[in-house]
């Protein structure tokens, strides 16, 4: 048997803590909330190398490279925002 848990919004006892809280609905250990954390660091960190690289690209006058860092960094910070949506809804 676990130990009952508590929901940190509404402080009703959860006995499953990766359902939702009977009351208010937050899910405490959110089976997918790790996996989007992840995602958010991911795509954090390809936007920011991303536009890095297409900076030196257009700096150095490579288009090629500077087009496709552009290019990158663009999609990494549109994945960015939907891996926070997804984590948001998670409940963080
Ligand atoms: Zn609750």
């Amino acid at each position: 048997m676990t130990a009952p848990v508590r929901c940190p919004k509404c402080a009703v006892e959860v006995s499953d803590p990766t359902q939702p809280c009977p009351k208010c609905g937050f899910v405490i250990d959110h089976p997918q909330r790790k996996r989007y954390q992840r995602q958010v660091i991911a795509s954090g960190v390809s936007t920011l190398l991303g536009y890095a690289l297409g900076m030196v690209g257009l700096l150095l006058r490579w288009e090629i490279v500077g087009i496709a860092g552009l290019a990158i960094g663009f999609v990494g910070g549109v994945w960015f925002m939907v891996s926070l949506y997804f984590l948001l809804r998670t409940g963080v």
